[in-house]
């Protein structure tokens, strides 16, 4: 498709998803805002991350810790030593650096996180104090990371804020290959639970000399972008690498050994995350003779769940029952648009863009025999059903 990207971006704007950061100031280059329909994406999103990664789990600790982190902790990570930008290696350190304190003689350097993984590491004690986990375990975060990227570009793909959801698997070294395995095929169920198109999305072996600083195996999940093949996801072996130089270890109560544990990283970028999901789900095809543009989201992501049309707005019997439906469909799921602007056509094509799942529209028939019509936006077929049962049925849809 021809201008893929652009369309993409474009739809993303006119409807909500995704602004331009600082807009009416020009923008601000490598910064995106999330607008309405792209927060509740982004949202859903991270939900769904949590449940399936930490909250669903047993061994898992979900944490959320601070974005601004002193000196040491990215001297000891080799990050202040390492972190450069793929295009200009060596000179250029991509971390934001600022200080701290608002006298001079009292300030010290500190640096926003370029990455999550130091949260876990310097918490690795505290959850162990606090929660006595067994090996193996996870200590798992969402939040914010900034990398001063030379070249922010492809919309949401290289940017200069944006957040992460990852977690570090604590195992012994003996173990990592198995537990490497088993993230890795965990990944691919994230991948298709989301509805990233799994035909578009591969794995890359890392080479040694590509591979970050601290990893000795870095699986990278591409994605067939329209600007080209590209990391969606990383899954890395971080050895022993971070608990060592923090002067961290473990101790086993059950067979007396201290050792340092080694550390599998399956790591999810959330704007990467939204791209791919927008490329998976744009589609354009012709229903009832006329062009049309959705996005086929799974339900679960999708940013509206249901709406609800009175098929004209000038009948009130119409409008109030289409009110009264939208109040029940909204203890059900949400969230539930109520739209009666412009003819009943033009408003399905309106939710069919922004990829919401069902339209149930309330007519002259539903008057006389409390039925409404439930319309499914992949098919544009159009099911009459009772009042009563469109609850269950809204159930079992999502
Ligand atoms: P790249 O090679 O594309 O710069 P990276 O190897 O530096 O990525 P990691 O350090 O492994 O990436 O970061 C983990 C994840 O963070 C990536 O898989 C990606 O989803 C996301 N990510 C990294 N950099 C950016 C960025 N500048 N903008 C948006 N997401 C990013």
């Amino acid at each position: 498709m021809e201008n893929k990207l652009e369309k993409i971006i474009s739809l993303a704007k006119r409807r909500g998803f995704v602004y331009p950061g600082s807009e009416i100031y020009g923008g601000l280059a490598g910064t995106w805002d999330y607008g309405p329909l792209g927060a509740e994406m982004m949202h859903n999103i991270k939900e769904a991350w949590w449940k399936k990664f930490v909250s669903s789990r047993d061994d898992m600790y979900g944490i959320a810790s601070s974005i601004i982190g002193p000196e040491q902790v990215w001297a000891a990570s080799g990050h202040l030593e390492h972190f450069t930008d793929s295009l200009k290696k060596g000179k250029f350190n991509i971390m934001f650096k600022s200080k701290i304190g608002a006298l001079k003689e009292e300030t010290s350097n500190v640096y926003l996180r370029p990455e999550l993984a130091q949260g876990m590491f310097v918490n690795f004690k505290n959850i162990i104090d606090s929660f006595h986990p067994k090996l193996p375990f996870g200590i798992a975060q969402i939040g914010r990371c900034f990398r001063n990227e030379i070249s922010p570009r492809d919309f949401l793909f290289r940017v200069r804020e944006f957040d992460l959801m990852e977690f570090e698997y604590f195992v012994r070294e003996k173990d990592w290959e198995k537990y490497f395995e088993y993230w890795r095929k965990e990944m691919w169920n994230w991948i298709e639970d989301v509805g990233i198109d799994k035909n578009k999305a591969s794995e890359l072996e890392v080479a040694p000399e590509n591979r970050a600083h601290y990893s000795k195996r870095t699986i990278d999940f591409e994605y067939d972008f329209p600007f080209g093949k590209k990391e969606l996801y990383g899954l890395a072996y971080r050895t022993d690498h971070d608990l060592k130089n923090h002067k961290l270890d473990y101790y086993d109560e059950d067979t007396k050994e201290r050792f340092v544990p080694h550390v599998i990283e399956p790591t999810f970028g959330v704007g990467r995350t939204i791209l791919t999901i927008l490329d998976s789900a744009y589609t354009e095809d012709e229903l009832g003779g006329e062009k049309r543009v959705f996005l086929k989201f799974k339900p679960s992501v999708a940013p509206v769940k249901v709406a609800v049309f009175p098929l004209l707005k000038n009948k009130p019997e119409l409008v109030n029952k289409a009110k009264e439906v939208y109040e029940m469909v909204k203890k059900e799921v949400q969230p539930v648009v109520f739209d009666d602007n412009g003819n009943i056509g033009k408003r399905y094509r309106r939710q069919d863009e922004i990829g919401t799942p069902f339209c149930v529209t309330i007519d002259f028939q539903t008057l006389d025999d409390n039925t409404i019509t439930v319309r499914d936006r992949d098919t544009g077929k159009q099911e009459r059903v009772k009042i009563e049962e469109l609850c269950f049925i809204l159930r079992e849809k999502f």
